[in-house]
């Protein structure tokens, strides 16, 4: 019988971007769960404290690895040490994005390919990697984090709308081919939550009004309101669901 709270002891996570914002809430609901955590992150090994102590009072490890994922070079580093530690990973959450505005008109081809390497072709490249190891045991679970702009083509983001549309379609493309196999991939959509990716429109009192005149709920997300649903996909609870793309937003999509 499947267990009636959200159990982890024994799997090992990896999440991307867990040094702050839903990555760190992610790694903290995860280590609640009693899961272990690898962090992914640029200099996260400087800045991992408070992560390394939430393991010790959860019973549970946080490993931060630094990486940076717009660089494929790191990220085959990255990968090679897992292998050479004989890391098994059972839960691979993607969840590092960088987002960048500016009119399409201006918008620098510099930051369209940084954004597609770190929100898209990171994930690709993690989740074969990870995938292939997955097959082989018959088990494992990814989770995307995608976003309400996977679904709209939002404003002045069109790097970042285009790689969280492509995300949602790879989490349906994975999921196809790997369903069968054992593992599970799926997708978070957030809405608007409060954390540094969205600081410059939390700044903006005239867009936050705006936004929240829009959002049926009439607030801002806490990081933790994304972990929670993360956890539940990569629990033995969601074993059914496979490529989902499910929005976490407040209603926004509803409206
Ligand atoms: P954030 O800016 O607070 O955190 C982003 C994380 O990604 C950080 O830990 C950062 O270190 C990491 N990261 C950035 N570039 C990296 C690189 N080159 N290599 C390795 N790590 C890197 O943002 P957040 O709001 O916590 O966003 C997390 C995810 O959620 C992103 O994929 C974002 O697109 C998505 N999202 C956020 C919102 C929101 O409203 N905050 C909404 C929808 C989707």
């Amino acid at each position: 019988m499947t267990s009636n709270t959200i159990n982890l002891t024994g799997k090992t996570a990896l999440v991307t971007g867990a040094s702050r914002g839903i990555g760190r809430a992610i790694s903290e609901v995860l280590m609640e769960c009693g899961a272990d955590v690898l962090g992914i992150g640029t200099s996260i090994k400087a800045r991992d404290g408070d992560l390394t102590d939430h393991a010790v009072r959860c019973g549970t490890a946080f490993t931060p690895i630094d990486a940076d994922l717009s660089d494929r070079a790191q990220i085959n580093s990255l990968l090679e040490g897992v292998r050479r530690d004989h890391v098994e990973v059972d839960i691979l959450v993607n969840n590092a994005g960088i987002i960048r505005r500016s009119p399409a008109e201006s918008h620098s081809l510099e930051d369209w390919d940084r954004v597609l390497a770190i929100n898209l072709d990171a994930v690709f490249q993690l989740s074969q990697a990870f995938g292939k190891q997955m097959i082989e045991r018959g088990d494992g679970k990814i989770i995307n984090i995608a976003s309400v702009l996977s679904f709209q083509g939002g404003i002045l983001v069109p790097g970042y709308a285009a790689s969280k549309g492509a995300i949602a379609q790879l989490t349906k493309a994975l999921a196809n081919e790997w369903a069968s196999k054992g593992v599970n991939v799926n997708a978070v959509a957030p809405g608007y939550i409060a954390t540094d990716n969205t600081a410059d429109l939390q700044r903006d009192a005239d867009r936050t009004a705006s936004l929240m005149a829009r959002i049926p709920v009439a607030r801002w997300g806490e990081p933790r309101e994304i972990a929670w649903p993360v956890a539940f996909l990569a629990s033995a609870q969601a074993s059914f669901i496979h490529g989902t793309v499910l929005p976490v937003d407040g209603g926004w999509l509803a409206r």
